[in-house]
């Protein structure tokens, strides 16, 4: 009887990758070799390298998006995660798979001005100069311009803190086209800002960009057979699915619970973003804040039941992912993610994290709502037990065969169990 994908061997996988043309000779040899980076190239990444930190890089499957299949790159070092994303899609391919579609894709960026005595004469005045600001962006960045991206648009607005001291706050809104943008939209700000420090006596208190990333939002749908969701006789599927919405809308209730709820959501989500080269910093931070939108920390995923009792998911992100430039271009393995996700574009990218991010929740939630996480957890989680008390490649299968028998599962245990099996 042929493996499945995970009851291989590494070798047997990228073997098997190999044979089914899923990547090349190249892709292989750098996948088999998994060298670190040279020392001197570590030393240009970051300050202060001292050594490397290495996470495994895993592929997900069953994810039908848009109609088209794609493997998904996940770097984690979470057990669980990859097989409930894989789970989770493949539920949803059951009943067609993904359907996604993007909002404008451009980044904000924030000019602050402090003090202001008269912020609508203020505001008036920038107003004027908009035209200016205009040419003046594209002066400070012209390679973003001739990409056919740079800025889109120019808002102007008035904050004002608890003492009523008024800021006036510019509010850049630009393509950058495949890149996420930072350094772009920040080269763009501090042009502008040169340019508004000559032109007015009010004092600029800082420009930067905001990773408030919510003109760039993406959103999956999907649909799931209530049929599906059953597990044996214990757990019908209709009451499966019925849970799977009360459990959306208790997180809607309980900040307690939302975290965690979203937390899962970003497993999946953060370990794409890693094995991309992705700014996961700026992901989660607009996420998160985009779970806050409604003045209330809530549930990112949306999921209803239709007429006939199946379940319908919805998750929109800001997603201000990259295909180029920061680390993206530089990393050897992030090519090879971008390559097997066919994930040329940035947009493409983020819709295949959007669509992780909803398996992900959907595959929790259906095991918090029937038998409860741990189980399908624990036994994942009895590997990396094994193998952090040191057991070798053949006594890491003996060792969680008898963790999974045991009640309680443990460190302890471990090293117990290891050392009756080396005795
Ligand atoms: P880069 O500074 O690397 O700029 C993007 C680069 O990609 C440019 O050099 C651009 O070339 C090149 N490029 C090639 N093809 C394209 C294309 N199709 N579309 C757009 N650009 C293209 O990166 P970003 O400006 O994206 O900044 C991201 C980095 O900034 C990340 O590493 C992030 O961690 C970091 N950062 C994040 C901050 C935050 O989140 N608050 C703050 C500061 C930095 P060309 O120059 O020819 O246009």
């Amino acid at each position: 009887m042929t493996k499945k994908f995970y009851e291989k061997t590494r070798k047997e996988r990228l073997d098997f990758l190999l044979e089914q043309a899923l990547i090349t000779v190249e892709e292989y040899q750098l996948l088999k070799e998994n060298a670190p980076l040279s020392d001197e190239f570590a030393d240009h990444l970051i300050e202060n390298q001292v050594s490397q930190i290495h996470l495994p890089l895993g592929l997900a499957f069953n994810f039908v998006i848009d109609g088209e299949q794609r493997l998904v790159p996940m770097a984690t070092e979470e057990p669980s995660v990859i097989a409930a994303s894989s789970y989770g899609a493949k539920l949803i391919q059951n009943s067609g798979g993904f359907q996604t579609k993007s909002s404008e894709r451009v980044m904000i960026g924030q000019i602050v001005f402090r003090a202001i005595k008269n912020a609508s004469q203020l505001i008036a005045q920038l107003a004027k100069e908009k035209t200016t600001l205009f040419s003046v962006a594209a002066k400070s960045y012209p390679s973003i311009v001739k990409r056919g991206g740079g800025v889109q648009e120019v808002y102007f607005k008035q904050v004002e803190n608890e003492a009523g001291e008024a800021f006036v706050t510019i509010e850049v809104l630009v393509d950058v086209k495949d890149a996420m943008g930072a350094n772009i939209v920040n080269s763009i700000l501090e042009g502008m800002a040169s340019y508004l420090n000559q032109k007015f006596p009010e004092e600029i208190l800082m420009k930067i960009l905001s990773n408030y990333a919510d003109h760039s939002l993406v959103q999956a749908r999907c649909k799931v057979k209530a049929r599906d969701l059953a597990r044996g006789s214990n757990f019908d599927g209709k009451v499966v699915a019925q849970k799977i919405v009360e459990a959306t809308n208790y997180a809607n209730l309980d900040i307690y619970r939302a975290t965690t709820h979203n937390k899962g959501i970003m497993n999946g989500i953060d370990a794409v973003a890693l094995a991309t080269g992705n700014d996961v910093r700026a992901i989660e931070a607009g996420c998160h804040a985009y779970a806050s939108r409604g003045g209330k920390y809530a549930s990112l995923t949306k999921w209803t039941m239709d007429e006939a009792g199946d379940l319908i998911g919805e998750l929109t992100l800001p997603l201000p992912v990259a295909t180029v430039g920061g680390a993206t271009s530089i990393l050897p393995q992030v090519t090879f993610a971008q390559t097997i996700s066919r994930s040329k574009e940035a947009i493409s990218l983020a819709k295949v994290m959007v669509c992780v991010g909803l398996a992900q929740n959907l595959a929790a939630l259906r095991a918090l709502v029937s038998e409860g996480i741990q189980k399908g957890h624990m036994s994942l989680h009895a590997k990396t037990l094994a193998a952090a008390v040191g057991a070798t490649e053949v006594e890491v299968p003996i060792l969680v065969k008898q963790m999974n028998q045991a009640k309680q599962m443990n460190q302890a245990l471990a090293e117990t169990l290891l050392a009756e099996l080396r005795k």
